[in-house]
Order: structure tokens, then C-alpha cells, then sequence
């Protein structure tokens, strides 16, 4: 087996994790690289082919990815391709990949764009264990509660009351809160994969709700924000477009507002990030079709939908309204 991980992770989980496959009569090598968004392109995935070659990798031996988003993204495109596929197990230790990356394939970006190389490609195993979280700083169990807001209840459709205190609780080391909400959202994500894993028909980008906006911002900012932050501006920037075009209501808008802020992510834009320069990157969303934007938008929460042929005049509206208003 070839255990892929960053340093500092294997620092803290090496001893649990070499215990049980050593017990279990498994022998394993560590393939280690550095943590950072920065890392999930090809050339992280070329190091790690090298790794998979020097440990005699074969059909029947398997990566093992041990650590967030990015760790998992790279290894399972490596599992995916290499030999033609090799067994993938993944172990995700943030709760951003606990709720996101565990199932549904995986994307790695290339310098024009986030995610825009990929594969779907299922793990044999995913293992979660939520006292990973007790080892993560608070600003990264924001990031994945930001996801959550995203699956449960934008896509899934449960109310915001009572959100409040749980995600409370979840910052304040709640290990059963956040597993119960890992599961609610991985149980919205399969759904929505099981109708669709591919991408053949429209279904499977119902997944992208959000990010449309999240990811032009990322790159705009050269991912100087967090996936979970700018994901926080990109739920609120497509709530206010699904309003302006009328299908969402204004109430459910504020009520989506409120759960962003309260989960301590900002909802607005902020003032410098210009326009034409997000717009420019939305154009390289996977799902622009013959250069016609296409957009997730929600009627209700639980209720969204593809919308094709938004213009770019909806989309400067809805960038103006969402921008931060500088306190005069
Ligand atoms: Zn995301």
C-alpha cells in the first residue's frame, strides 16, 4: 500500500494508522508532500506516479489518501489513472473533505482554472473518523461547515433553525454534531450522484451549487481566500441571482445570509474584486457549454435547478448587490 499524506499529518496520525495496518498484516509505504490549495495540480500528481513506481504499486495493492481536500483529490486521480486504476481507499481528516471529497470522483486544477482536470472514480473504502477534527485549527472547521450550509441545507433542504448552536457546538469539539452532519450531507451528495455519476444528464451539477461564483473568486484572488469563505460570498452571490430572476424569495435569501454569517463566514464581496475579472473566470466553469453560462439557482431550499443563457448583465447585478458597502 502507498499511504499518501502531508508531513505534519503523518506527525499526528502515523501511530494510529500504522497500528492497524500492521495488525491487519498490511505493509505500506508513507509518500509525503506539502500542504497548501497551491499543491492540487498535476505536477504533486506526477511526484506522486513516482512514489507509486518505487513502491511496486500493482493492481492489488492500494493508495491509501490520509489528509484533506487536497490529499484526497490528488490521490484519487492518481489511483484513477495509474496502471489504469489501482484500489483507493480514502481516509478524509477535515471536515471539509469529510462532508465534500469522500465520494463522486475528483478534479485537480490546471493554471486556468479550478478542478478542470479529473476523473470519476469510485474509492473501495472511505473511512472517516471524526476525532481527526479535534487536531484542526477553528478557521478550517468553518471552511467545511461552509459545505454543509452548501449540502444540507441549500441542497437538501433542512431548515436553519437550531443551525446556529449546532455549529456552535461543532467549533466547541461536538464530535457526534459533526458527524451527524457529515452524514446528512454525504446522504445529499449521494443522492444527487446516484441519479447521475457522470455528468451524462444535468443532475450531477446540482453539486455545484455555489460555486460557481466561489470558484471565479478563488482564482481571482489567487486563492488567497479559503474554499469555505469565498464559498460563503458564492452561495450568497447565486441566492441573490435566483432572486433577481424571481424564483427565490427574498426571505429565503436573508435567512441564507444569516447562516452564512453566523457560521462566521462572509457572505459579501469584497469591495476590490472587480467584476469583468470574475466574470472572465466563470467563462472557464466546467459547466459553461458553448460559452453560455450555466447556473445553478434555487427556487427553495432542497429545490435547485440548471439555469442556461445567464447573461452578463444578471451577473454584474447580482455582483453589485452582493458587494460589501464600505462604512462611510
Ligand atoms: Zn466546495
Amino acid at each position: 500500500m502507498l499511504v499518501v499524506s502531508h508531513p505534519e499529518l503523518k506527525g499526528l496520525f502515523a501511530e494510529t494508522l500504522e497500528n492497524s495496518l500492521q495488525n491487519a498484516g498490511l505493509s505500506f509505504e508513507w509518500t509525503l508532500f506539502p500542504s497548501g490549495e497551491a499543491q492540487k495540480n498535476l505536477s504533486t500528481v506526477y511526484g506522486l506516479y513516482d512514489a507509486c513506481a518505487q513502491a511496486h504499486i500493482d493492481k492489488k495493492n492500494a493508495v491509501v489518501a490520509l489528509g484533506g481536500g487536497v490529499v484526497q483529490d490528488t490521490s484519487n486521480y492518481l489511483a484513477a489513472t495509474y496502471l489504469r486504476g489501482v484500489p483507493f481507499i480514502q481516509i478524509p481528516t477535515t471536515l471539509l473533505s469529510q462532508v465534500d471529497a469522500g465520494i463522486g470522483g475528483c478534479a485537480v486544477d490546471h493554471p486556468t482554472g479550478k478542478s478542470l482536470i479529473g476523473q470519476f472514480y469510485q474509492p473501495r473504502a472511505v473511512i472517516m473518523d471524526s476525532s481527526t477534527l479535534k487536531t484542526l485549527p477553528k478557521n478550517e472547521l468553518v471552511n467545511g461547515i461552509a459545505e454543509i450550509i452548501n449540502k444540507v441545507i441549500c441542497l437538501g433542504g433542512s431548515r436553519t433553525d437550531g443551525f446556529n448552536q449546532d455549529i456552535r457546538a461543532i467549533i466547541n469539539g461536538d464530535e457526534n454534531k459533526a458527524l451527524d452532519y457529515v452524514k446528512s450531507s454525504n446522504k445529499v451528495k449521494l443522492g444527487i450522484i446516484e441519479r447521475d455519476e457522470t455528468g451524462t444528464n444535468e443532475t450531477r451539477f446540482l453539486l455545484d451549487w455555489g460555486h460557481t461564483i466561489t470558484y471565479a473568486l478563488e482564482r481571482t484572488l489567487n486563492y488567497s481566500i479559503s474554499h469555505g469563505r469565498a464559498l460563503g460570498i458564492g452561495m450568497h452571490g447565486a441566492a441573490v441571482l435566483s432572486q433577481q430572476l424571481g424564483y427565490l424569495s427574498r426571505d429565503k435569501v436573508r435567512e441564507l445570509k444569516q447562516a452564512i454569517e453566523d457560521a462566521g463566514l462572509p457572505a459579501e464581496l469584497p469591495v476590490h474584486v472587480d467584476n469583468d475579472k470574475l466574470i472572465n473566470y466563470m467563462c472557464l466553469d466546467q459547466k459553461v457549454v458553448a460559452r453560455r453560462k450555466r447556473f445553478v439557482l434555487l427556487r427553495d431550499f432542497g429545490d435547485a435547478f440548471v439555469s442556461e443563457g445567464i447573461d452578463d448583465n444578471q451577473i454584474t447585478s447580482c455582483l453589485d448587490e452582493i458587494r460589501e458597502r464600505p462604512i462611510a
